[in-house]
Order: structure tokens, then C-alpha cells, then sequence
């Protein structure tokens, strides 16, 4: 999916009715770019192909892949 904005586009996401936390789903393709180092865990923004340690919008150090879950991608639907 194209970037809208400099950031990837979530295709789903809903703000956790339990946790309250914010959750999203990503396309594949955007999905494998951000565990590559290619976008931002933390506020989706797209580096456009440059991979960054940090985030140059919010500063945010780049995730550990192995924080970068697999659900993100996943379209299911909101419960
Ligand atoms: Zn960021």
C-alpha cells in the first residue's frame, strides 16, 4: 500500500477495548518493511527506502524485530 503522509497506512486498527492500548494491522509489504528498518514501529512513518536506527519524526529508536509481531499484518477484523 502506498504511504500516505510519510507514514504507512494501517488497514485495520482499533484502540483495545481491555488494554487500551492502540493496535493496527499492516499490508505485508509494509509490515516486512518496517521489521527490515525501512519505517517506524512506533509511529508507522516511512523512511522511504533509508534504513534508520532512529526515527527522525519521533525519535523513537528503532523496534527490535522481534517486537515487530506478525499480528500487525494480519487483516483480521475488528471484534
Ligand atoms: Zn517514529
Amino acid at each position: 500500500m502506498p504511504s500516505k503522509n510519510g507514514a504507512f497506512v494501517a488497514v485495520w486498527s482499533r484502540d483495545n477495548p481491555d488494554t487500551g492500548e492502540a493496535e493496527f494491522a499492516l499490508e505485508p509489504e509494509d509490515f516486512e518493511a518496517i521489521r527490515q528498518g525501512y519505517g517506524c514501529a512506533s509511529c508507522l512513518a516511512d523512511f522511504n527506502g533509508v534504513w534508520l536506527k532512529k526515527c527522525p519524526v519521533c525519535g523513537e529508536d528503532r523496534a527490535q524485530s522481534e517486537l515487530v509481531v506478525s499480528q500487525w499484518w494480519t487483516s483480521r477484523s475488528a471484534v
